[in-house]
């Protein structure tokens, strides 16, 4: 960029909101560096257009976008009698006269787990393999769409034999295993709500979550295993129901690893006991296009987790839609691997609901990525030949820490479709991703492309994604609205702000995914989400849009920080941090500062020998000096062993903030390792 230019981006977004992390006028020092910095990471000049042979045999075409501007919401309707079968057709698509509760595919009547999987049987697909299930410890099962829809059947008779009825609530409480995949489907197919609660969540986060939903049956397991032994689960549910006053009737429990159990005779029954032995004749019944099909809470990235309703036609239509289109899934050959939990909203709706209503094959794996070796998932996508891989920043990260010679001991060939989610990713681990494993190590011509998608609990299904066949996609960039979807960035007025300036990401049109509404509480709802700008939903992150129009998130807007006037992004400090060889992750808050207002406290976790290097805070302070500009500068530069982060693997920036400002830290039930605090606590002493 040149001068001028550059001079006069300055002015420009100097105007804007108060997003924008350009400083103040007047700042002509650090204006010139910050400038620099920005034209690195907002105008990321790399780009990579899809091979025309991708390109060509793509399912996702540009033409939808010019479908979805102009049909409107009858796009959605022609997706939804396309992607689903329905019982009774619906009479009207969409109805937001109650705003901001939305009802779409008004009078349609449609089962998700005939959806998912009797339909695909009677099409004569029962012999598709619908789950590769890998065990940590190396054991396997297959499952075929047929035998998936037995065993579904079954699970359904036996919930319905448990007591459980439509409209009644399933806590489910399993780890990655065929039959929390089963559970869930089988609550759908009955009309059940599920309410899954990720298996390494304590006693008392499950209690708070069966009270709020007063769930009727508890699905469980012994254990599961990780990191090599045997790990405990009903343990957790006895402790959880010790206290009475539950609404919890069974308790029904999966044998996984044969550890011992406590029993209480009446409440708890075993699975092989109750679904083995049950029917395998269910007929699936159509339920109201509105009808509640789960219940599920946010990560608690930003504060205590929100239970987010999600009803069952608009779901269903936009996580198929999107699975279909932004991996570009051609169901009868590829193989499809989502590492999420089921915990986790993208293990609904891009593990246990969009691959089996579009009739894909994917692999479920149980444990960590580092049992008993760290390339246990390169051996994976090799094993299985799997061709679509769905993960999050995070654990790219980690294996970039691991070291490139870990996945190139395996073939990844057959991977031909990349997806992230879950935060923003930084450049480099964007074109780590890209030539290590999307290249099988550089020996590949055409890489595969990586579709970074961002979305929420409570979107339900993408939002913004590139089509891998259509757009030519930048690192770190989630770029275009899905088609159909209308999210923009506004500024503080709710103006939409032009291309190369930054704001509030919000969406303006109602979406057939949208959250229905948050379990109880329709007051919480409104104000979370509808009340920030008039008649648009507020999604809690800030964005940018580059000179291409093209979307870039920078992070919760409760992370951009305030240092002397400057408005600087947690994400843009963090990526220029990760940029230097010696640091393996990073995260970074503001913490209240006397001078500066706020200040910046960066926690880094360093890379092989650098922890041996007494010069290296210095140096990772020029450096980000050099990448950015003098002002962000951290104020301290932490050393920790490791970071706190979510079960879905988000770096809980508040609990660092709370040390940084030498405070007890706060709520930490949805932390991934609770030890981690402490390990952080103490290496700070050191
Ligand atoms: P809580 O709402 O309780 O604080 P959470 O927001 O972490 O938790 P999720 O719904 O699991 O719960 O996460 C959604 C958030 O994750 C988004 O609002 C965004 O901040 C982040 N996110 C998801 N995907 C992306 C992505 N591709 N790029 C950038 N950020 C992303
Ligand atoms: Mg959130």
């Amino acid at each position: 960029m040149d001068a001028q230019a550059s001079a006069a981006r300055i002015g420009h977004v100097e105007k804007g909101p108060k997003m924008s992390v350009n400083p103040p006028a007047g700042q002509e020092a650090s204006t010139k560096r910050h400038g620099d910095a920005l034209e690195n990471l907002m105008h990321e000049r790399r780009s990579f257009p899809p091979s025309p042979q991708f390109a060509e045999n793509a399912v996702g075409k540009a033409s939808l976008y010019e479908e979805a501007a102009a049909e409107g919401p009858e796009f959605w309707a022609r997706q939804a009698r396309e992607l689903l079968t329905w019982d009774e057709d619906f009479s009207q698509t969409l109805d937001w006269s109650d705003a901001p509760f939305a009802k779409w595919f008004v009078g349609g009547k449609v089962n998700a787990a005939y959806n998912a999987l009797d339909r695909h049987v009677e099409a004569g697909n029962g012999d598709r393999v619908a789950i590769h299930f890998e065990g940590e410890p190396g054991d396997t099962r297959t499952y075929t769409y047929a035998q998936l829809t037995e065993a579904v059947k079954k699970a359904a008779n036996a919930f319905e034999s448990l007591g459980v009825a439509k409209g009644d609530r399933v806590a489910v409480y399993l780890p990655m295993i065929p039959e929390a995949v089963i559970t869930m489907l089988a609550c759908a197919r009955i009309g059940a709500v599920h309410s899954v609660v990720f298996g390494g969540f304590s006693a008392e986060a499950l209690r708070s979550r069966i009270d709020d939903a007063e769930a009727k049956l508890v699905v469980t397991a012994d254990g599961s295993y990780r990191r090599g032994k045997p790990s405990a689960l009903k343990p957790a549910v006895d402790a959880s129901l010790a206290k009475d006053g539950h609404s919890v009737e069974h308790v029904l429990v999966v044998r996984r690893n044969e550890q011992p159990v406590e029993w209480t005779e009446g409440r708890d029954v075993w699975w092989h006991d109750v679904v083995d032995s049950a029917s395998a004749e269910h007929t699936a019944v159509g339920h109201d296009s509105e009808h509640p099909l789960f219940i599920l809470y946010t990560s608690g990235t930003t504060g205590k987790p929100k239970g987010i309703l999600h009803t069952t036609g608009g779901y269903l239509t936009q996580t198929a839609f999107t699975h279909r289109n932004t991996f570009d899934l051609h169901p009868e050959t590829d193989v499809y691997w989502c590492t999420a939990d089921i915990g986790w909203v993208t293990g609904h709706s891009y593990v246990a609901y969009a691959p089996l209503v579009n009739g894909s094959t994917q692999l479920i794996y149980e444990g960590t990525p580092d049992t008993p070796h760290q390339g246990r998932w390169w051996e994976l996508v090799e094993k299985y030949k799997v061709s679509i891989l769905y993960t999050a920043p995070t654990a790219i990260r980690t294996c970039m820490k691991w070291g490139r010679d870990i996945p190139g001991k395996f073939d990844l060939d057959s991977l031909r479709v990349l997806g992230t989610v879950g935060e923003p990713i930084n450049p480099e681990a964007w074109m780590w991703y890209r030539t290590v494993i999307g290249a099988n190590g550089g020996k590949k011509e055409n890489p595969a492309p990586i579709v970074d998608t961002w979305w929420q609990t409570e979107t339900g299904a993408h939002m913004i994604a590139p089509l891998p066949g259509v757009t030519a996609t930048k690192p770190g960039s989630a770029q275009v609205p899905v088609p159909g979807i209308s999210v923009d960035v506004v500024d503080e007025m709710g103006e939409s702000v032009p291309d190369g300036s930054g704001g509030f990401l919000v969406i303006r049109e109602p979406w057939p995914s949208m959250l229905r509404g948050i379990w109880g509480d329709p007051q919480r709802f409104k104000d979370t989400y509808w009340s920030r700008f008039d008649g648009m939903y507020f999604a809690g992150d800030g964005a940018k849009k580059d000179e291409d129009g093209d979307i870039w998130l920078l992070g919760r807007v409760d992370d951009v920080m305030n240092v002397s006037g400057h408005r600087l992004s947690t994400t843009e400090i963090e990526s220029a941090l990760v940029s230097h060889p010696s640091v393996a992750e990073a995260a970074v808050v503001g913490a209240a500062d006397e001078t500066t207002g706020e200040a910046v406290v960066a926690f880094v976790i360093l890379r092989g020998s650098a922890k041996e290097d007494p010069d290296i805070v210095t140096t990772l302070r020029n450096h980000v000096g050099s990448e950015i500009g003098p002002i962000a500068k951290p104020r301290n530069i932490l050393v920790v062993p490791e970071l706190p982060k979510t079960r879905s693997g988000k770096i809980m920036r508040r609990l660092l903030k709370d040390v940084a400002e030498g405070r007890e830290a706060g709520d930490a039930s949805t932390l991934a390792d609770n030890t981690v605090m402490q390990q952080i606590a103490e290496s700070l002493k050191k």
